[in-house]
């Protein structure tokens, strides 16, 4: 189907006309305003509804709002500050984006001003300067009126949808190669590659056909997305800023999928020493795996033991010297003074009994 064809029907359906099909999409497809993450399929519906669906995020990525009444912009991911892109994106407190209120009216006081004294934790100062020029929303004022970027005058047009759309596929072709052509496993480039396509079976995926409840598990607080699985989740988010540096970070937890995994993959900052594209997620120690499954094949008998880390300080020192270290397999000849300490500390602990590993 033509892709600029469904970027004019997404755009009718943004202005929200008061048109009968507009009504009868509304209550069909159980849609209350059309924004950004207001918009899902299920299995059974049309065909039409499903390619509009599928487009909806990249033909939202081009739009931005005047403000009139404020109401369900939100005020992070919503493009609406004249010149620039989504807020969150100049956050610069990554702890407080993943509690942060949405709406445009959650930061307006009673006088109906911005509440600048907030704002000033969140957003750098050029920012908020331009932010507070504007007019804040106000219920008395008329709807919020989408802009069309990349048409003239923010009015949409199909030439000027095909164009864009022209670009976005020349970026898309970009993200392929990148994956294709990243130094690491088979299994891992299907991974991202699934990722990118945001194929990967989610709980909000599974829900669209099936009873599951679309809620991620592990957060309670957003639809398990592709994205919200593997960097948005809070406990995603956790892991990552590990390894993210903090500049950085307000640009990495805000890209759109695909973008982020070509910024991930073509960038030479290194995670932790490693950098994505090489063997970020190939692993490193797979030629010593079949290796012990060998050993352990043998005929003898073997037992296998979990020691925990508590009373195997020199594994623990070992491992975590390793992730500063080259990737390869390194033979140490002779320990390390710090080890050698921690070789006979756990000498005598194994001598007495091993603590509990959660005490
Ligand atoms: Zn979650």
């Amino acid at each position: 189907m033509n892709d600029a064809f469904i970027f004019k029907l997404a755009w009718k359906l943004l202005c929200n006309k008061k048109d009968l099909w507009i009504n009868i999409v509304k209550s069909t497809y159980n849609v209350d305003s059309f924004h950004r993450s207001a918009m899902t399929c299920k299995v059974t519906d049309s065909r039409l509804w499903k390619e509009i669906v599928r487009m909806w995020p990249k033909f939202y990525d081009h739009v931005s709002w005047a403000i009139g009444n404020g109401e369900s912009i939100n005020f992070w991911e919503d493009k609406w500050v004249e010149g620039l892109v989504e807020l969150k994106s100049y956050c610069q407190n990554t702890e407080g984006i993943m509690l942060r209120k949405e709406h445009l009216i959650d930061y307006i006081d009673e006088a109906g001003n911005w509440k600048r004294s907030e704002l000033m934790n969140l957003l750098q100062e050029e920012v908020l300067d331009k932010l507070v020029e504007m007019k804040p929303p106000d219920p008395q004022m008329e709807a919020n009126i989408p802009i069309w970027n990349p048409g003239k005058n923010g009015d949409f047009s199909v030439r000027s949808a095909y164009l864009s759309i022209r670009d976005l596929k020349i970026e898309e072709k970009l993200v392929w190669k990148a994956i294709w052509k990243a130094k690491t496993q088979q299994r891992n480039k299907m991974l991202l590659w699934r990722l990118g396509h945001e194929k990967l079976p989610t709980r909000s995926r599974i829900a669209s056909w099936s009873n599951m409840s679309p809620i991620c598990q592990r957060c309670g607080n957003s639809r398990e997305s592709n994205i919200h699985m593997i960097r948005d989740c809070a406990r995603s988010v956790s892991i990552w800023k590990a390894f993210i540096n903090p500049k950085e970070r307000a640009l990495f937890f805000c890209m759109p999928m695909q973008e982020w995994i070509s910024w991930n993959l073509l960038r030479t900052t290194k995670f932790s020493g490693i950098p994505w594209g090489e063997q970020a997620m190939a692993q490193p120690l797979h030629p010593i795996i079949p290796r012990i499954r060998s050993l352990l094949k043998r005929d003898w008998e073997i037992e296998l033991k979990h020691i925990p880390r508590q009373i195997n300080k020199c594994a623990d020192i070992l491992a975590k010297q390793s992730l500063s270290g080259p990737l390869s397999l390194i033979k140490l000849e002779v320990p390390s003074a710090s080890v050698v300490i921690e070789m006979a500390k756990d000498a005598m602990r194994s001598m007495c009994k091993p603590r509990d590993p959660g005490g």
